[in-house]
């Protein structure tokens, strides 16, 4: 019996959507790391609100060996924790709040008690205003602000409910004045730079200001580390124009997200941030709780395969794994299980043509843009088997990304960390080639597409190349090879 979609089903060999995985206590040895990218993880990231810094050395020479033994280029995100606001502790490690009840969230105390919450942010009390709300542990808890006095503010509960140790205290309604890169993240930067991460992702970003004080400082410590920006507040939101440019990428951080904007507004957001992302030549993530009940469950509910699903066919560049890869109980089968999905996905959209829907009429497209469209158009119309890509430091590969082309990517580039981060991006396969005076493309090119099993003798693949940030420098090419 043949259904609709299911009729005649394709499976790409290459997958475009790429997986980023959160390493942790489930797979944190070698073994398990090799498990994870032959399961096809694209992207390993280790969470710096865990853990130490021995601990992430040693996974990240792990990961390093793994991908090494298996000639694969695997980018590795470090990710820092920024302002995240937390409460104190309490005597038994947790009190109750009762909706109703008034209580103090305390800027000075270090120790709480009943009615008596401490903060472990020192100037709470000056980024909120009577009316305005405080949520708890992930937003589980609520209160609102009845008036501030000196370092003390005191509130209603609007919903109740026990509170522990250090949870997460958001201020949805305010402008959090907590410096954006606070020391813990100072320290973990330089590591960053110290191993050669591949890419730093910035948590609360606020502004482009924000981005750019963290290239300030990883530039003091002699490195140029690409920045994928986390999206989780409303300011974050208002601000995208300026802080897409000043990144490199970004992320949809949908656990703080969900917390700080009303959950029904996230998926839109999603979408638009995917296009907006996308349009820029930027890699997007779509982050958190994609298959969370796989933390303690062998198989995925239909709402979390729906939700990966749904990234997939936004043609996000990539779909993110936090605790169901870090420390549930089944790591790898949640990797094969988001595989299975984007690959599902890819191959009903491949199969129609297109992966992504019809861009805007009328769209103004700059030049380096319309060649894009130009390459993506030929390959679809002379069904070619592949596009090659020559790519200095990744801007050409990631243009013609962005226009999400039906015929697979092969980015050629001479170094091998532009291969690393070429990983997180859609569809691009990244190809190492080393540098020779005598460089010629087109014989590079049919070299690479056989390599790559693109095509057979006598087929046709595209070369693309040229284009450059600078337009004094742009010279986009489009080239039809035979091989
Ligand atoms: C998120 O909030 O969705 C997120 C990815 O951030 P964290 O690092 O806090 O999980």
């Amino acid at each position: 019996m043949s259904h609709g979609p299911l009729a005649g089903r394709v499976h790409l060999h290459w997958r475009r959507t790429k997986i980023v995985a959160t390493l942790g206590p489930a797979t944190s040895t070698p073994a398990a790391i090799r498990g994870l990218l032959e399961a096809g993880v694209d992207v390993m990231r280790l969470n710096m609100s865990h853990g130490d810094h021995a601990g992430h050395r040693a996974l990240f020479h792990h990961i390093r060996a793994a991908a090494k033994n298996m000639g694969r280029h695997v980018a590795i995100l470090m990710d820092l924790c920024g302002p995240k606001i937390r409460t104190g502790r309490f005597p038994g490690g947790a009190i109750e709040l009762n909706p109703g009840q008034e209580v103090v969230v305390d800027a000075r105390a270090e120790v709480g008690r009943e009615g008596l919450i401490p903060s472990q942010y020192r100037l709470i009390h000056k980024d909120v205003r009577p009316g305005q709300r405080v949520l708890l542990d992930d937003g589980n808890l609520e209160l609102k602000v009845l008036r501030v006095k000196d370092h003390r503010v005191h509130c209603r509960v609007v919903y109740g409910g026990p509170l522990k140790d250090h949870k997460g205290i958001n201020l949805p309604d305010s402008k959090v004045s907590a410096p954006a890169i606070p020391k813990k993240d100072m320290e973990d930067a330089r590591l960053a730079v110290e191993l050669g991460a591949d890419y730093v992702a910035m948590s609360f970003v606020r502004s482009g200001q924000n981005v750019l004080a963290l290239k300030r400082l990883l530039a003091r410590h002699g490195a140029s580390i690409p920045i994928i920006s986390k999206i989780e507040t409303p300011e974050g939101l208002e601000n995208i124009a300026g802080i897409l440019d000043a990144s490199d990428g970004i992320m949809v951080a949908r656990g703080d997200l969900g917390i700080e904007l009303p959950a029904e507004s996230v998926p839109l957001v999603q979408q638009q941030l995917i296009r907006f992302a996308r349009m820029r030549h930027k890699p997007v993530i779509v982050a958190t709780q994609m298959l969370e009940s796989m933390i303690t469950h062998a198989r995925p509910t239909r709402a979390e395969v729906g939700d990966v699903a749904n990234a997939a066919f936004a043609s996000a560049d990539a779909v993110m794994l936090s605790a169901e890869s870090a420390s549930g109980k089944y790591p790898l089968q949640a990797v094969q299980t988001m595989d299975r999905i984007v690959r599902e996905v890819e191959g009903y959209q491949w199969k129609k043509g297109a992966f992504v829907g019809e861009e805007a009429a009328g769209e103004e497209l700059v030049t380096r843009d319309a060649f894009a469209h130009a390459a993506s158009t030929l390959a679809q119309e002379l069904k070619l088997q592949g596009i090659v890509i020559p790519t200095r430091g990744g801007t050409t590969a990631r243009i013609i990304s962005s226009r999400r082309p039906t015929a697979p990517l092969v980015a050629i580039a001479h170094e091998e960390a532009v291969c690393r981060r070429l990983a997180l991006c859609w569809g691009i396969v990244p190809m190492f080639i080393p540098k020779r005076y005598d460089y010629d493309s087109v014989e590079v090119c049919t070299a690479v597409a056989r390599k790559a099993n693109l095509t057979r003798t006598g087929h046709n693949v595209l070369l693309v190349s040229g284009f450059h940030d600078n337009p004094s420098l742009n010279e986009p090419t489009l080239k039809l090879v035979r091989v």
